[in-house]
């Protein structure tokens, strides 16, 4: 939101979460949620309307012809989220997975460079390595920020992708910096930014000069870990290309799974609030543990990050990684993770509860330290979490 929509009544970010996406739905009376409607079919009046609607979906508007072009209550999750990421259109995908690998596959050709950042999400990696690599798009991972774009970006580059922080280890990029790199250049270089952690509303990079937004909806907007989704919000100078390649590809939703997400996405601001309040309680009491060497998470002062997080984030989630001091080796750190009760040991994060999960430092690309293990704070309370990691610190010292 601007400045400017920040002055008027009911246009403030946490009202904003709770309005948008309503939709009219007409008559004297309605329900406060968009209904789900469950149809593969959906039925014409006559022909003429047939007619009439298959000319505005040849046009690229979104119209309701049939299941795959989605429903009442995923068009009002798009509208939502490209509010939110203050984008020009939203589509949806049935895993975060699915829409990290669309603006991929929809935009780049045989021929095309790409610089992707070292620390994205693992599985975006083997994306590149393993499946464009081999159809031809010359994929090259970059170290650092913006100013190691500068000096490797050619005439065949086609996009930049990264995660703002990094995956595990949370490093930030200047994005406003890097597309004043990109866009200084003869040909289009669309910037790609897997914005998971920052959603919802946390950070919006198309306001910072981004062209692309991932979310994994299955993290805090879902909120719950009981459902997979993802989103891409585009502005407009790749959206209707990066709509029309989804419906190309039969790229849909549930109703159902849609709903959820919508029902997640109300709460997740005060759910956002109170997970990073906890988190911040737990890194104050892990800093002070002798075998912490450091907490990586952009929102504290003491990290690199801070200032850019400071510049451009509206705040912090839940999310963060202890680096323990050389003398903890890997083996060690799995040992600790084993000796918490209540934290759950799996992927994923962004639910209402605890998790933790080891990563083999010699695997972890961007990470020059030593063993590490990735925290999410759930909305237990923090003393309860913190009594639970002193098991880990018991188990490390016996
Ligand atoms: C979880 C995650 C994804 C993938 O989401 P899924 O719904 O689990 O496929 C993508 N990017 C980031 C940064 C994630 O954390």
């Amino acid at each position: 939101m601007s400045d400017d929509d920040k002055q008027r009544p009911g246009s403030r970010p946490s009202t904003r979460l709770v309005h948008t996406g309503r939709g009219h739905l007409g008559g004297d009376t309605s329900p406060v949620n968009p209904p789900i409607t469950r149809t593969s079919t959906v039925l014409y009046r006559n022909t003429s309307v047939r007619t009439t609607i298959a000319a505005r979906k040849a046009a690229g508007e979104r119209v309701w012809n049939y299941g795959t072009a989605g429903s009442a209550v995923s068009f009002a999750l798009e509208d939502a989220i490209t509010e939110i990421e203050g984008g020009a259109r939203t589509m949806l995908f049935g895993s975060g997975l699915a829409a990290v690998a669309h603006p991929l596959l929809a935009i780049l050709k045989p021929g095309d460079h790409v610089l992707f950042a070292e620390t994205i999400y693992q599985p975006a990696r083997t994306l590149a390595t393993d499946y464009l690599t081999p159809r031809g798009i010359d994929c090259e991972f970059y170290t650092g920020g913006h100013a190691e774009v500068a000096t490797r970006i050619r005439p065949q580059t086609r996009m930049v992708y990264l995660d703002n922080p990094g995956s595990i280890v949370f490093d930030i990029q200047d994005m406003p910096a890097l597309a004043a790199v990109c866009k200084g250049r003869g040909r289009d270089i669309l910037i790609t930014v897997d914005n998971t952690w920052g959603a919802p509303g946390l950070y919006r990079p198309l306001t910072l000069g981004a062209d692309i937004s991932i979310v994994a909806v299955t993290k805090y907007i879902a909120g719950h870990s009981d459902l997979l989704m993802g989103s891409v919000t585009a502005n407009t100078r790749c959206a209707d290309l990066l709509y029309r390649a989804a419906g190309i590809l039969g790229q849909v939703v549930s109703p159902d799974d849609a709903y959820t997400a919508l029902r997640g996405l109300r709460t997740a601001n005060a759910r956002l609030k109170m997970q990073a309040a906890n988190a911040r309680t737990v890194i104050d009491w892990l800093q002070a543990e002798p075998e912490v060497e450091r907490i990586l998470y952009p929102a504290l002062e003491t990290d690199p990050g801070y200032a850019l997080w400071k510049r451009d984030f509206h705040g912090a989630n839940s999310l963060f990684s202890l680096a323990f001091k050389p003398s903890v080796t890997a083996a060690d750190a799995n040992r600790f993770v084993d000796a918490l009760r209540m934290f759950g040991i799996g992927a994923s994060w962004g639910g209402y509860e605890s998790l933790a999960l080891t990563y083999p430092p010699e695997r972890l690309k961007g990470w020059h330290g030593g063993a590490l293990v990735r925290l999410h704070v759930g909305l237990e309370d923090p003393a309860d979490v913190i009594a639970d990691l002193e098991l880990g610190f018991r188990a490390l010292r016996s």
